[in-house]
């Protein structure tokens, strides 16, 4: 276990050149705290647990000091915004402060969000508030804890500083870990701008220094750029087997290593609704729930744009359409295990539709009704669950479906059939409003709220005692929180 001043330090992306990215100093905030700290992603950096209490930990991730070796940058992107294209964007919050290895050899680059200015900041401020830290960090480690690929994060820190959104708020900063910042939007940048060394340039670092098992490929781009499929189909089969809504899927949030990345306005849902909408400020629903699976293939054609002067568009075009059939597969085998089925079968899609269907215009709490379909015997589950359908006849019947279906495959002891479905059925998800209450305590200078709500989420398969009122739906004041963009 290391202390902070022990990490070692690299700047591989910031030797890509000043073209790339620009360095900017974090400006620091003042009275600097600490909010909540991340266990596991201390660990990830060989980190001893103790060192977020220390007060240089509190110093160096609200820009007070930095390691000696740093080159903290600015990186610059582009992106399509909403389905326009924004020829500039970049961090305008944000710097990529340097890149740590841990023992294991993985590599992390730390991004602190909320540092200041930057060439890239428009009219923004450059700062982030405590809520919108507080909900990337407690997303990130939620996320991770349920097995859905995220950025991670280490630590809020809070602070005096005002800063103005619609009323006045308190600055805070994020540190986020991922083994690469790299976006969509970093391709399609060089592409627009028509440089093409220098997306070249990028191409190779990222395939070099993030898909090494394409180097040995006939055609490495394009293996690489088959990779970015397949990782978004599992990512976004992972997304909607679960119930996660990211709420402004542009092409410059969207990781090139198929990672959860930037969030913002995203939400757990709570009765199901194919068609809802997490953010406020998405009028036309383009990145309602339904809508992430249509959007992510999107990307993936924006995407495929900034690889043609590496790739041939017929190759580009094949791996594309990998991603359809890829994401019905991985989605399909995650609601089969969501339903305990053990085996597969044709009509599954179809049970797993007629399903949702039901769902639909019920008051159905998603994550709640595969939970509880797993705690007790099919038939006593299903009893209780029928009461939230609107369908009655419906829901008897699938559920008479649903019971023949489990029928079919190998009989087992109900205690090992709920053992299987509870491992995948996550009794806590972060819910708005659990986050919401989080939030106004901290904004309070009451971080103990914080600190338990991160602490259940890390084990959201396991019921814990004493915390049964975060596996509750939502109080009617919680169900409609209007949450909008950048924060
Ligand atoms: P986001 O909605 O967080 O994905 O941000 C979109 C773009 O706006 C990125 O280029 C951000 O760096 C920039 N941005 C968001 N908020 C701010 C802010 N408060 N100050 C400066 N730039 C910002
Ligand atoms: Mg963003």
């Amino acid at each position: 276990m290391k202390a902070l001043d022990e990490l070692e330090f690299d700047n591989r992306f910031a030797r890509l050149g000043d073209a790339f990215s620009t360095r900017v100093t974090p400006e620091p905030i003042e009275a600097p705290r600490l909010v909540v700290a991340s266990e596991a992603a201390l660990a990830l950096l060989d980190l001893d647990p103790t060192e977020a209490y220390t007060p240089l930990f509190a110093e160096v991730f609200s820009g007070h000091q930095l390691w000696a070796d740093a080159d903290p940058r600015a990186m610059v992107y582009s992106g399509h915004q909403f389905g326009h294209y924004n020829p500039q964007l970049g961090d305008g919050r944000g710097l990529l402060l340097g890149e740590v290895f841990n023992d294991a050899g993985q590599h992390w680059d730390l991004h602190l969000k909320g540092a200041g200015q930057t060439p890239w900041s428009r009219m923004g401020d450059g700062r982030a508030v405590l809520r919108s830290s507080i909900r990337e960090f407690l997303a990130s480690e939620a996320l991770h804890a349920l097995g859905i690929p995220t950025t991670r994060a280490l630590c809020v820190i809070g602070s005096d500083t005002p800063v103005w959104r619609e009323r006045q708020e308190r600055a805070a900063m994020l540190l986020r870990m991922s083994p690469s910042h790299v976006r969509f939007g970093h391709f399609e940048y060089f592409y627009y701008t028509r440089q093409p060394e220098l997306h070249k340039q990028l191409a190779d670092y990222v395939l070099a220094a993030h898909f090494p098992d394409c180097l040995a490929a006939e055609q490495p781009y394009l293996a690489m750029f088959r990779t970015v499929v397949e990782r978004n189909a599992e990512l976004i089969a992972k997304w909607q087997a679960y119930g996660f809504c990211h709420g402004v899927m542009n092409t410059d949030n969207m990781s090139i290593l198929g990672l959860t990345f930037d969030f913002g306005p995203y939400a757990f849902l709570d009765d199901f609704d194919a068609q809802f909408i997490c953010n406020h400020s998405d009028d036309q629903g383009r990145y309602a729930y339904s809508n992430q699976v249509p959007v992510a293939h999107w990307n993936l054609s924006a995407l495929a744009q900034a690889f043609t002067p590496l790739i041939e568009v017929d190759a580009l075009r094949d791996a594309l359409s990998l991603f359809l059939p890829l994401f019905q597969a991985h989605y399909l085998d995650l609601m089969r295990r969501r339903l305990g089925l053990t085996t597969a079968e044709d009509d599954d899609q179809a049970l797993v539709e007629r399903l949702l269907k039901l769902m639909q215009g019920s008051a159905v709490d998603y994550t709640l009704f595969f939970r509880r379909l797993g705690e007790l015997a099919p038939q006593a589950a299903l009893g209780l669950l029928r009461d939230d359908f609107v369908d009655l006849a419906g829901f008897d019947a699938w559920a008479a479906a649903y019971v023949a279906r489990l029928e079919r495959q190998p009989a087992e002891a109900s205690t090992a059939r709920s053992a299987r479905m509870n491992a995948v059925n996550p009794l806590y998800v972060l819910r708005n409003y659990l986050a919401q209450n989080a939030i106004e305590a901290a904004q309070a200078g009451d971080y103990s709220e914080v600190r338990r709500l991160h602490q259940v989420l890390c084990r959201p398969f396991e019921a814990q005692e004493g915390m049964a009122a975060y596996a509750q739906r939502p109080p009617d004041w919680g169900k409609h929180l209007e949450i909008s963009c950048s924060s």
